[in-house]
Parts: C-alpha cells; sequence; structure tokens
C-alpha cells in the first residue's frame, strides 16, 4: 500500500474536480480550492455544479472523508505535498494565444503561502515553457529554488467520461526537470501504476486492472507541455479530416460511415475520431489548436497544417446551416426543434458548442427554434436567453410539437433512441436534419422522414436545392 500524499487541487471545475475527487479515491489527502463561493459552498453542501457520471458517487463517498473543499489557497497550500494548478487557460483574443492570468494569479498566491519543499503541478492545459515561467515567477516572489520544483502532467480526461478516463487512463504524463519531484508524482499515481486501486473492493471498473496497471511516461517538463497540444491537435485533425471526406462523399453519394468503418479497421489509423458531423467545440479543442498554432507560430515553426483544421472545423458549421436551408428553403417564420445544446453528448458544458452556434445563425436567419438537452438546458438559458423566438422544452416530443424540422446537433445517446412514429406524430413536417448521423437513412425513410445527414446520400429532392445554398 502506497503512502498517502497530501495534495491541494486549485480550481474545481471539469477538470479539477474530477481530479481532487479521483486522487482522494486513490487514498490520498484532497484539499480543493475555488475562488468562487457560491461553487465551494454548492460543493461543500453536497451538491453538483457540474453534470459528470460517476461523480456525484465519488464525491458523496469522500467529501468530508479525504476531500475537503475550501476557498482559502494560503491554508490549502501550507497543508499540501503537491499542489495542482486547474484553472482555466482560455483563448486570449484572437492571435489564438493562451490567456495564462489565472495560472498567474494562482502562482502569485502561492508564491506566498510557501513555508516548505512542495512540488507545483501544471494540470491545466498550457503553451510550452509555462513551466519555467511558473519557476520565474515564483523566484520573482522570493521563493527559495529548494522549496519547489515545478511539474507538468496533462490531462486527458474527456467530458462524459471523465471519471473513468482519470482513474483508468491510457496513459500518465509527468513532465519534470528532478528526480525528486518525479518521484512524488510516481507516489501519487502509484494505485494506478501499481495496479492496487484495481483490486479495492468497490473500485470503478474499466480498462484498467491489477494485471494491465496504467502507464506513467517521463519526460522533460517542454515534451509534456507539447504532448498534451499535440494530441488535441492530431484528435482535432482527424474530425476534420473525416469531415472533409464527409464532403466529397456526399457530392459523389458514397457513405461515410462505410467509408469510416473501412479507414477506421487500418490499425495504423484506428476507428476513433472518424465521426463525421457538425466538427469540434468544447473548451479545448478550438483554443488548444490555436494556442499551439500560436506557439508554433512564434518558435518560427510554419504549422499550416493546424489553420486548415481550424478552417475546415469552422465551414462544417456553414454547410450544415445551408442544408436546413435547402430543406426548408427559407427560415423566416419557421419552427425548428434543436435536439441538443452541450458541445457533445454526456456533459452540460456549452463552451464553443457548435449547437449553439447553429442555433445562433438559425435564430439571426429568422427561424424559431424550440430546443431541448438532456443536462445543458440551464447553462444554455445563460447565453440564449428564452424569448418568443427562443424556446426551451422538457422533451424531444415538446420540442418537435408543430415544428417544420428536427434538427439533431449533439450526439446525445437518448437522441438516437427517439421514437420515430411518435416524434412524426409531433411534428408539422416529417424533415430530420442529423448534423451527428445518429440515424440509419434508410429506418429513416421507412419511417417516412426526410432525412439528411453529414456525408450520406440524401433521399431528397432537396440536391437542386443545395445548389443554390446562401452562406448564413
Ligand atoms: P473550468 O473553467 O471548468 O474550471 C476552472 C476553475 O478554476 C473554476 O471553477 C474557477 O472558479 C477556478 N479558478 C479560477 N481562478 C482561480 C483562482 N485564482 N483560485 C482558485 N480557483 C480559481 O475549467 P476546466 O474545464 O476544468 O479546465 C481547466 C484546465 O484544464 C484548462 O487549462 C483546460 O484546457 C484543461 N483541460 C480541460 C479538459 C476538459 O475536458 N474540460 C480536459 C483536459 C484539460
Amino acid at each position: 500500500m502506497t503512502e498517502p500524499v497530501s495534495i491541494c487541487v486549485i480550481g474545481s471545475g471539469y477538470v479539477g474536480l474530477v481530479a481532487a475527487t479521483c486522487f482522494a479515491e486513490m487514498g490520498h489527502r484532497v484539499v480543493c480550492v475555488d475562488n468562487d463561493e457560491a461553487k465551494v459552498k454548492t460543493l461543500c453542501e453536497g451538491g453538483m455544479p457540474i453534470f459528470e457520471r460517476h461523480l456525484p458517487e465519488l464525491l458523496s463517498k469522500h467529501r468530508n472523508q479525504g476531500l475537503s473543499f475550501m476557498t482559502d489557497l494560503a491554508f490549502a497550500v501550507a497543508q499540501s505535498d503537491a499542489v495542482f494548478i486547474a484553472v482555466g487557460t482560455p483563448q486570449e483574443g484572437d492571435s489564438g494565444a493562451a490567456d495564462l492570468s489565472f495560472v498567474e494569479a494562482v502562482v502569485s498566491e502561492i508564491a506566498r503561502s510557501i513555508g516548505s519543499y512542495k512540488v507545483i503541478v501544471e494540470k491545466s492545459t498550457v503553451p510550452v515553457y509555462t513551466n519555467e515561467w511558473i519557476g520565474r515567477v515564483l523566484h520573482r516572489h522570493g521563493v527559495p529554488a529548494s522549496d519547489f520544483d515545478v511539474v507538468s502532467n496533462p490531462e486527458f480526461l474527456r467530458e462524459g467520461t471523465a471519471v473513468k478516463d482519470f482513474l483508468h487512463p491510457d496513459r500518465i504524463v509527468v513532465g519534470a526537470g528532478s528526480e525528486r519531484a518525479a518521484e512524488v508524482l510516481r507516489r501519487i499515481y502509484a494505485p494506478l501504476t501499481e495496479g492496487t486501486y484495481y483490486s479495492t473492493p468497490g473500485a470503478l471498473a474499466g480498462q484498467r486492472s491489477e494485471s494491465n496497471p496504467a502507464r506513467l511516461l517521463v519526460t522533460s517538463p517542454q515534451s509534456a507541455e507539447i504532448i498534451k497540444h499535440a494530441s488535441n491537435a492530431f484528435l482535432a485533425l482527424k474530425i476534420s479530416f473525416i469531415n472533409s471526406v464527409a464532403n466529397l462523399a456526399e457530392a459523389v453519394d458514397a457513405d461515410i460511415e462505410d467509408i469510416a468503418v473501412g479507414i477506421g479497421m487500418d490499425s495504423r489509423i484506428g476507428s476513433k475520431f472518424l465521426r463525421a458531423g457538425l466538427g469540434y467545440g468544447g473548451s479545448c479543442f478550438p483554443k488548444d489548436v490555436a494556442a499551439f498554432h500560436w506557439v508554433a507560430q512564434q518558435r518560427g515553426v510554419d504549422f499550416q497544417l493546424l489553420s486548415e483544421v481550424r478552417k475546415i472545423n469552422d465551414a462544417q458549421r456553414d454547410i450544415f446551416c445551408n442544408k436546413v436551408l435547402s430543406a426548408l428553403w427559407t427560415l423566416r417564420g419557421k419552427r425548428l426543434a434543436a435536439l441538443g445544446l452541450a458541445f457533445k453528448g454526456g456533459t452540460d458544458d456549452i463552451r464553443d458548442s457548435p449547437a449553439i452556434d447553429v442555433i445562433r445563425r438559425l435564430l439571426a436567419a429568422g427561424a424559431t427554434i424550440v430546443a431541448c438537452d438532456p443536462a445543458a438546458q440551464e447553462r444554455a438559458r445563460e447565453v440564449l436567453a428564452e424569448s418568443d423566438k427562443m424556446r426551451y422544452a422538457g422533451d424531444v416530443y415538446e420540442a418537435a410539437h408543430n415544428a417544420d424540422a428536427a434538427l439533431i446537433l449533439t450526439d446525445w445517446k437518448e437522441f438516437g433512441e427517439i421514437d420515430l412514429d411518435r416524434l412524426k406524430g409531433e411534428m408539422r413536417f416529417p424533415i430530420v436534419i442529423d448534423g451527428r448521423n445518429l440515424y440509419n437513412p434508410t429506418t429513416m425513410r421507412e419511417h417516412g422522414f426526410t432525412y439528411l445527414s453529414v456525408g450520406r446520400p440524401a433521399n431528397y429532392e432537396a440536391r437542386q436545392g443545395e445548389l443554390r445554398s446562401v452562406a448564413i
């Protein structure tokens, strides 16, 4: 049994809260700090600020046992051996650069509280050399070099499967400049890398086991920082690639779903991230691809491929809106059911959601929208206020009532299990435009729908209509 480590996690968002809870689940003593008092109050009182599978159970198991929440960063840092920084690193304006002001504010606060050796861990996604920069800020605040090491430990979890991803990772990357610091990180992750967690009664089951434990890769800090950005950029590239192939498939009446299976069967390529659709969104891919591109530019490296990835992704939303227009001729006065608000299924996160962007464009073109989402409705109301043009429904059937068309905008599992006869009965016209390819075109045709999807032969006379597509 490994010795528990005292850990402070700063930031209780999608990454910080999951990391803090999972560290407690691995047997460590964890304090999670946030400067959002309302969020900390919610967490202390047993509430859940985000929607994430398995998190409520693990939180109630560890809250006030190995896991506590507070706003007092100095107190939390003082009693910890390792301090994980998990605050946001959004995009700063149009340059693509990451805004590191939240990280800087936290590092300055940490500097005032360090009284003994601590490992400061970058968990947030940051550009290369941030590690060095954090060290410089600590020095500038008078912290002696003997009191800290800075380690990069990027996070690869995906919202919707975050807890499982954290406890059953494909890999753990530790970018450390000193063996002493690397050793602290090895101790923290030992329950996963030695496999002892997986044989604990009640352990969450997943891809890892005692005989197939998690792997930990130690690199330089710069390499670890690049691994995170390059991983996200590569996944974004795969999505843009398959979307471009989908557009070609559609133009020649081929089927992107068959094509993706055929490509993905090649073990060198792999089947994941070959889903054609509305393109990527969320709080990570758009800003990480932009930041990675910016980093390359700063170092004089011509990484044009990344601007193409972004261009293709943006265009995918235009193409979808044009498809809606081609099916409905004009949008003014049309009532559309929007199925989905979150940037992907399984989360309530709407940051840079393609669904929200598409809805905004359709509203601007004169449509009336009735939207529904299993988890993201509350957050969506904050950015798309309810009005006579923008309404929210309790479920898919209510959203579809009297609709001229239904649009599938988020790949929620629930949207792939709709009672199609009931849906058709609710709608004014049985038109479904699927931006996530959740249905089989033949099934939809058999149920009497006009069905348009991405990269598949259209069963619809509006092929001609597409030719007059107008940017909206
Ligand atoms: P988030 O916005 O959900 O959470 C950030 C939290 O930090 C918020 O609760 C905020 O109140 C808190 N915070 C900000 N400043 C603070 C301060 N000075 N003191 C204490 N708390 C402070 O962000 P997130 O989605 O959890 O992402 C965090 C980082 O992890 C980002 O760099 C992101 O790119 C990276 N990341 C995110 C994901 C993901 O799926 N969301 C996956 C991997 C990596």
